[in-house]
């Protein structure tokens, strides 16, 4: 596929329309069809012999220096192991870091929510692909573990 012929047959279909609302508006608008080329990557991927088909990526000259090698790569892990946690065919239950977060920070607002696995701190292949979300997560089972801890029998006094 070129890009440029490509332009070219999208200008002069687009002219088609133009006319059209020229003669209904009584003038055109500037339009400028702008064709970037680049590189479009995605990984499918296989758990426990499900097969997957990743998400795709499209790398332009616009968004290059945000979308790095290391950039997709993560990005790609952090999909399979999102995946991982939420699968009906391949997951494993653990629900994923951001829902174990977000149950921490929110309490009142997942109150139906429960059970060891929302606690469960992140395991080392987490705090490498998610490190931000890792930090944060333990930081909030540390406050959560340095808490006292609530005795039934502090409540006597009310007998
Ligand atoms: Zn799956």
């Amino acid at each position: 596929m070129d890009a440029e012929s490509f332009r070219d047959s999208t200008d002069k279909e687009l002219n088609v329309f133009l006319d059209a609302i020229e003669a209904e508006w009584g003038f055109r608008p500037p339009v400028e069809v702008v064709v970037e080329t680049g590189i479009r990557i995605s990984a499918d991927f296989n758990i426990v012999g499900f097969a997957h088909k990743g998400r795709r990526f499209d790398v332009r000259d616009s968004n290059a220096h945000r979308r790095t090698p290391r950039a997709v790569a993560r990005a790609i892990a952090q999909e399979i192991v999102t995946h991982r946690n939420t699968c009906a065919d391949c997951g494993t239950g653990t629900p994923p870091l951001w829902e174990r977060l977000a149950i921490k920070r929110y309490p009142a607002r997942y109150r139906s929510y429960g059970g060891a696995a929302f606690s469960r701190p992140p395991d080392a292949a987490e705090r490498l692909i998610f490190p931000g979300q890792s930090r944060k997560f333990e930081k909030l089972l540390a406050l959560e573990a340095a808490l006292p801890k609530i005795d039934d029998s502090s409540q006597r006094w009310m007998d």
